[in-house]
């Protein structure tokens, strides 16, 4: 990179965001993190990298806000990751998801638009999830041509915003990318999220919750290859873009929590984690299976790099190293 870059990074202070922020930083790039650290952020996430960073606290769909951002810092660019994200907390109370992943994404959208008045070296990034296109059966892949039908408030409000970032670069020109990824593990995932309530959980003794007869199937990736995926499609995507990041590796719940629970016995033994598995009333609308077609990535040179088991056994080691990381992130939460 020849000129130094300033992005925003919106939601930096989250689990995916604080490995964007890290990610962007490591490639030379000025970040400015806007984040309103709610019980999902935390300044802590931000701790420990080495780059280029500062931290404004603000709503993302607070347009006075967002506009005087733009005013005060030259961005070359944005990507956005702020949101509501929890499925089950969209289930219980959808308001703060259409708050945060319609009206932000939409104050975003239009703070760029002003700012940049089409100059198209400018680019805004969504991160979006494979969760927008709704279910698939045992068979099958989402392609970019899948329809969108999302089936919880919180993919219908991530669907929604994904038809935003569409309309604005086809009426305004905006040069948007739209990347959809599939399940995240690693450092740092609030531990309401399944990876880290299940590891958390078994550690305490308590029991290990899993929806229906856990025999729903979800690909995984660890977060800082999303965050590589991320950054080379807004380096090397095309404007208007939309890329699918994903790693091919697809599990069931129930043979993901089993595993968790053998690796654990194995770095901490003295419990039978197993016996610890509890089968409780599904989630309502639960989607069955996600799997992405992965050629729009291989079109941007993305490949993961971080193997499943390796980074798997590094979640779990990191999660046993860091138990006042959680206890502060459950407080926070009222947990
Ligand atoms: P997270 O809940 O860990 O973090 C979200 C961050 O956004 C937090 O720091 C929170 O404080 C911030 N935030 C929430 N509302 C805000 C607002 N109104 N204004 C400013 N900041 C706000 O979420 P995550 O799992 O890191 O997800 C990050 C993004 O990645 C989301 O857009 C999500 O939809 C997307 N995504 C997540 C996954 C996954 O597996 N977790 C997969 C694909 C895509």
């Amino acid at each position: 990179m020849t000129e130094q870059k300033t992005i925003l990074i919106t939601g930096g202070a989250g689990f995916i965001g604080s490995a964007l922020v890290a990610e962007a930083t490591k490639r030379g790039y000025r970040v400015v993190v806007l984040d309103k650290l709610t019980y999902a952020g935390h300044r802590m996430n931000l701790e420990g990298i080495a780059g280029e960073h500062q931290l404004v606290i603000g709503d993302v769909a607070d347009a006075t806000r967002v506009a005087g951002l733009f005013k005060k810092f030259p961005f070359d660019g944005v990507i956005h990751a702020a949101a509501e994200s929890h499925v089950d907390n969209s289930i219980a109370g959808s308001a703060p998801f259409m708050h945060a992943n319609i009206l932000g994404t939409h104050v975003l959208l239009e703070a760029a638009r002003e700012a940049w008045k089409g100059d198209a070296t400018k680019r805004y990034l969504q991160v979006s999830t494979d969760e927008v296109y709704g279910t698939l059966s045992d068979d099958g892949e989402f392609t970019l041509d899948t329809p969108m039908l999302p089936n919880s408030p919180y993919a219908a409000s991530k669907a929604s915003a994904d038809m935003l970032v569409r309309a604005w670069h086809r009426t305004y020109g905006l040069n948007t990318i739209i990347t959809r990824c599939c399940n995240n593990y690693g450092p740092r995932q609030h531990p309401e999220k399944l990876i880290p309530r299940m590891i958390t959980n078994a550690l305490a003794g308590e029991q290990l919750p899993v929806y229906g007869q856990g025999q729903q199937r979800r690909e995984w990736i660890h977060v800082e290859d999303h965050a590589r995926g991320v950054l080379d499609a807004f380096e090397r995507g095309r404007p208007g873009g939309i890329y699918h990041l994903g790693s091919g590796e697809e599990r069931r719940n129930i043979t993901l929590v089993q595993s968790l629970c053998d690796q654990l016995a194995a770095k901490k033994p003295g419990r039978d984690y197993r016996a610890l598995i509890t089968f409780v009333e599904d989630r309502l609308g639960h989607d069955y299976r996600y799997a992405l077609d992965l050629s729009s990535a291989r079109a941007i040179g993305f490949t993961p790099q971080v193997a499943f088991a390796e980074g798997m056994g590094a979640t779990i080691d990191w999660y046993l190293a860091n138990g006042a990381w959680v206890e502060t992130m459950k407080q926070w939460r009222g947990m």
